[in-house]
């Protein structure tokens, strides 16, 4: 025996065991390698180009996504099992390569790769990672036999469980055995493997039937680890090697505060031009967009989060994500079908979800099971596979430019409601600083009417110099977006963006979250760049310069609008607005708050819901033991002071808009 500590490779095989592992070794691999060029023939090309177009921020988004698993963690329990298995699979991987160099290259060389102190630590580091993953590979099942709500107890999940926890254990039975035989002085090095071998001492087991023992184990380990390894591109194992390059890519697609790319400019169109937009088929996806669907790991987050999920409606992010995942597969097999037609995707399910993006917050490869969604409403949406209810706001909104379907002078009522407080329009008041844009809730509704009422006060009281567009506002088209309508949307985005240029230098003001986000963010790529402030924000400012005082002091609990703090990350400020009165947080708040059901388009046609999200909301508001719920947006207070009224609480809880309060 050497002095010096060294790996001895195929130590207690027969000769020739290493010839005939590579024989066996060759379908495995040639399964794996006819996965890996499926995969590189789908994706994987436009990925690596993706990369090298700017690898910094690739390697950045990695580090923060995959190596940190900064999302992963989020969740500690899940999180620390997650990274008890990559790094685990990590480390043996990477040691199997390590030992794969010694024997092919080195050894044949003359040389040795892992001797002394190098071997020493490769020992000691592989046993305590193996650790690591026999830990996360533990509580993985734990959670699956737990029952945990969220987990899909499929096979194929079992099986890699089970496969890799054998891979794991006879790690270390091989070692004990190896050690045990061999008797080599450097053996507490192998801590865990060490034990086993003290172990199988004191069973007093003979170390000849051990050596043959030996033979058994290794060939089962090798031909399991094969085995995984020639399944990993063909099951959901592909996304250990997946995300990791596709978190790292989540900068080249649409996130916060960007709900979906935008698929054609109609000004700039030719008029010969075809328009395709969405998909009908998987095969349409873009390459990222399938590369995400091998990405997600099914770990159902994105349904934990979703309120159209707890609303018993038939959505769920996940599913989407998945079903479009095996539908990828498939279609290899027998080509391509319409994911309507052949029910992959259903009306019901896509239009139940009220795009609140708490799926893209929560998904820990950075997928946006949002995206698929939309796209997939563009489709139904341009091939005029509707809802009647759906189909009559959006001509509503065509031929009357709001979606109540109201001529555009009912507008005036509003306007002159207004200006009886004190407010002058952009022509009478060509100097104001601010413009409040009031959206077509206000305009058209008296409910949320009281909103502008109270700002035009408020600003008015405060001394800010502002002015109202009048009648020629009109409605910002987002919600046509959300249901689908893209055409719509441009056509509404432009007259606007017409409309409000002239104004630039002055800062707008609204008090709708969804206009807040269509003006700020989506006119964008239409040409505008205005400073828009959402109500909130300044009502925060004015009560931090003492210019501003609520009027009562009451216990409340402030209901986050989705697009103003997950989309736009708006969330201090309204409570800046808040601040003397006795605040009550509820569990889901800021980021992670939970949609009120009124998003995407849902306000405007009936989802059937098992158990509506407002009334939900509303429970949870009541836990606080809070007087008041305040909302930021028009549509949430509709929503809530619905749910208030259904649920028989109207002498127990009020809904008010923040600025209700001043
Ligand atoms: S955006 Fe919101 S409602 Fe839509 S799928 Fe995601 S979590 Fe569910
Ligand atoms: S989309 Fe993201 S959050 Fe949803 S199951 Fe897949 S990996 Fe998990």
């Amino acid at each position: 025996m050497s002095e010096v500590p060294a790996r001895e490779n195929f130590a207690l095989l027969p000769h020739g065991t290493e010839s005939l592992m590579y024989i066996v070794l060759i379908p495995f691999a040639a399964v794996f390698l006819y996965g890996l060029y499926l995969k590189l023939s789908e994706y994987g090309i436009e990925a690596l180009r993706a990369i090298a177009r700017d690898p910094v921020t690739w390697i950045r988004n990695v580090m923060r996504y995959a190596v940190a698993q900064r999302r992963i963690v989020r969740e500690l329990g899940p999180g620390l099992m997650h990274l008890g298995l990559s790094y685990g699979i990590l480390a043996l991987f990477i040691g199997t390569v390590l030992v794969a160099i010694d024997f092919d290259l080195f050894e044949r060389f003359g040389g040795k790769l892992l001797e002394g102190a190098a071997y020493l630590a490769f020992e000691a580091t592989l046993d305590l990672f193996g650790l690591f993953l026999l830990y996360g590979l533990l509580v993985g099942l734990a959670r699956h036999y737990a029952g945990v709500k969220r987990l899909r107890n499929r096979l194929e999940y079992y099986s890699y469980l089970y496969g890799l926890l054998f891979i794991g254990v006879t790690g270390y039975l091989l070692e004990g055995i190896r050690l045990h035989v061999t008797q080599v002085p450097w053996s507490s090095y192998s801590f865990i493997g060490n034990s086993v071998s003290v172990a199988l001492a004191s069973m007093g087991l003979e170390r000849g039937w051990l050596s043959q023992v030996y033979g058994w184990v290794w060939w089962s380990h090798a031909v399991v680890a094969f085995g995984l390894v020639a399944a990993l591109p063909f099951t959901n194992l592909l996304h250990s090697v997946v995300a990791v390059f596709y978190s790292g890519l989540s900068h080249t697609a649409p996130r916060f505060p960007t709900v979906a790319n935008t698929p054609f400019k109609l000004q700039e169109l030719d008029e010969s031009a075809e328009i395709k937009v969405g998909f009908r088929k998987v095969t349409e996806l873009s390459w990222y967009q399938k590369m995400g669907l091998d990405a997600c790991t099914d770990c159902g987050r994105c349904e934990a989060v979703c309120p159209a999920f707890a609303a018993g409606t038939p959505l769920s992010p996940r599913m989407v994500v998945q079903k479009l995942r095996e539908e990828l597969w498939a279609s290899r097999r027998r080509g391509p079908r319409d994911v309507f037609e052949d029910g992959v995707l259903t009306y019901e399910e896509l239009f139940a979800c009220t795009t609140c993006g708490a799926c893209v917050e929560a998904c820990p490869v950075t997928i946006s099971p949002l995206e698929y969604i939309i796209e997939a409403r563009r489709a139904l949406t341009f091939e005029g596979r509707l809802e009647k209810r759906a189909v009559e706001v959006l001509t509503s909104l065509g031929r009357t430019g709001n979606m109540y379907g109201l001529p555009p002078s009912s507008r005036e009522d509003a306007v002159a409601e207004l200006r009886a407080l004190g407010a002058k329009t952009v022509d009478e008041n060509p100097e104001a600083e601010y413009v409040y844009w009031l959206g077509c809730l206000a305009s058209f509704d008296p409910r949320a009417r009281n909103i502008a009422k109270k700002m035009v006060e408020i600003m008015t009281g405060c001394g800010l110099n502002f002015a109202i567009l009048g009648p020629v506002e009109s409605c910002t088209g987002v919600e046509a977006r959300r249901i689908g309508e893209e055409g719509r949307f441009q056509e509404l985005a432009y007259a606007n963006v017409e409309v409000l240029k002239p104004l630039n230098g002055k800062k707008v003001v609204t008090h709708c979250p969804h206009c807040f986000q269509a003006l700020k963010n989506e006119y964008r790529e239409f040409g505008l760049e205005l400073e828009v402030i959402h109500h909130s924000v300044l009502l925060g400012r004015l009560v931090r310069e003492g210019r501003l005082k609520a009027r009562e002091a009451l216990s409340v609990t402030l209901h986050d609008s989705c697009y103003l703090a997950r989309h736009n990350g708006i969330v201090d400020e309204p409570r800046e607005a808040l601040a003397g009165l006795d605040l009550r947080e509820m569990n889901r708040r800021g980021r992670w708050t939970f949609c009120c059901g009124g998003g995407g388009g849902n306000y405007w046609y009936e989802v059937k819901r098992v158990k509506r999200e407002s009334v939900q909301r509303i429970e949870e508001a009541l836990s606080t033991g809070a007087e008041v719920v305040v909302s930021e947006c028009p549509f949430c207070l509709a929503m809530l002071e619905d749910a208030v009224r259904v649920m028989g609480l109207e002498g127990r809880l009020k809904v008010r808009d923040i600025s209700e309060l001043f």
